[in-house]
């Protein structure tokens, strides 16, 4: 593995897999640009090292090749005004035409091939089977896919001299850009500026934390949770559970949940997480009060009642506000944070006001000098949301790939760099 901060790009041509996949709007203007500026200094990073660099990225989940919506053409004005560097538009990520740029490419330039997964090799997953295919078609399809990935991957790398990932949302995924390509660098391989800094801010929370470590856990279901529930206790002092899980605890613990998303299935799962917290004496501080509604959206009627006691025709969506005060008063005892999971339905503002108080309880304790990580899509956008991305210590862009990494997980992305 190479370090990007001391390699050597002179005369050398970088492919950099970067994480371009943004939100797009009906005309095709680029909605939220943070991917995009993300990737800036690891570009920078090449060609002031006298290389010249490939982009590459997938954007949406197209299912057919050259689907104008989801074009990379389409960004790349944004690439060009925040790079403040011209973008040579490649079109077709396999074509004929991007060999020859690619060939042709001199030091300080920049060109972006088309979206990579307008190609099922990108992802390795078959296309357009019959729905009645036997398991045999199946798997005949999958295998001439594997056959045709090996050339796809090929290609791809015969474009560049040097490989650098910096896609960490999609580390999580063993894609043809993301991993495989690696094999075809093994001494020129090497991570970007983005992907070593997300992995050198979980790593800092998960082996080195300053205690008390404090993390809050929120989201809809238990199940989903539970793998990254039972890791964290292997390292925090406390957990703060929210959001649509805290229902499946007090139920299991014989509360009235009403309505409330309840998972029956999950009782045992939420009862040993109980246990195992008392044995390894690490607080575990659920919900007391619970902000109720008669139904989803901004017209609902709502009231505050115990998160345990909660009529039926009503369910759990927020927290009450001896919870936003119980919680604050805990995040506040913390030195070191991870926040995953909005604690209500944030999306609808009437039920948003306990992820908001969580939100500005981990940037206060930020501002005393705790060292924060949000991450997980939803927990990001609340952040966004509430305009506090700038007050914590680091939020994660990584959401399938951050909880997998946290739950120990070697993402296919960071082994096909780190291994040899
Ligand atoms: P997750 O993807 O598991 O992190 O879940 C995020 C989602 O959980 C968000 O869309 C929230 O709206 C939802 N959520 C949070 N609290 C609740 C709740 N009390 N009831 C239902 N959904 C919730």
């Amino acid at each position: 593995m190479n370090n990007i901060e001391t390699y050597d790009f002179r005369g050398k041509r970088a492919i950099i897999r970067v994480d371009f996949n943004v939100p797009l709007d009906e005309a095709g203007n680029v909605m939220d640009d943070t991917r995009i500026r993300a990737a800036i200094p690891t570009i920078k990073k090449v060609l002031a090292g006298g290389g010249s660099v490939i982009l590459m990225s997938h954007l949406g989940r197209p299912k057919k090749n050259n689907d104008e919506k989801y074009s990379l053409a389409q960004i790349v004005p944004a690439i060009e005004k925040l790079l403040g560097h011209k973008v040579i538009f490649a079109g077709d990520c396999m074509g004929d035409k991007a060999a020859e740029l690619a060939a042709g490419l001199k030091p300080g330039e920049v060109m972006l091939l088309e979206n990579l997964r307008f190609y099922a090799e990108e992802e390795g997953k078959p296309r357009g089977l019959a729905e009645d295919a036997t398991e045999e078609q199946k798997a005949e399809a999958k295998k001439a896919l594997k056959e045709s990935q090996k050339q796809f991957v090929a290609r791809l790398a015969s474009y560049a001299d040097v490989y650098i990932n910096d896609a960490f949302g999609t580390a999580h995924r063993k894609h043809a850009s993301t991993a495989i390509i690696a094999e075809y660098f093994p001494e020129a391989k090497m991570f970007g500026y983005v992907m070593e800094n997300e992995l050198k801010a979980i790593d800092k929370v998960l082996d080195d934390p300053q205690r008390p470590f404090v993390a809050i856990l929120g989201g809809s279901k238990v199940s989903t949770k539970i793998t990254i529930i039972d890791r964290l206790m292997d390292k925090v002092d406390m957990l703060i559970l929210g959001g649509g899980m805290t229902y499946t605890f007090k139920a299991a613990l014989g509360g009235k949940v009403g309505n409330s998303i309840c998972e029956r299935d999950q009782f045992d799962t939420a009862l040993a997480v109980l246990e195992k917290g008392k044995k390894k004496g690490i607080e575990i501080v659920l919900a007391e009060d619970a902000l109720i509604a008669d139904k989803f959206g901004e017209d609902a009627d709502t009231r505050q009642v115990p998160a345990d006691d909660i009529p039926d025709g009503w369910e759990g969506v927020d927290i009450g506000d001896r919870t936003k005060a119980l919680f604050r008063e805990k995040i506040l005892s913390a030195k070191t944070i991870l926040w995953n999971g909005p604690v209500g339905v944030f999306e609808i503002d009437k039920f948003s006001t306990g992820t908001k108080a969580v939100a500005e309880a981990v940037a206060e304790a930020t501002a005393r000098g705790a060292y924060s990580l949000v991450g997980g899509g939803d927990s990001v956008a609340a952040v966004n949301k509430f305009g506090l991305a700038d007050k914590v210590s680091y939020v994660s862009t990584g959401g399938g790939a951050l909880l997998e990494y946290m739950e120990g997980v070697e993402l296919p992305g960071v082994a096909a760099i780190r291994n040899k």
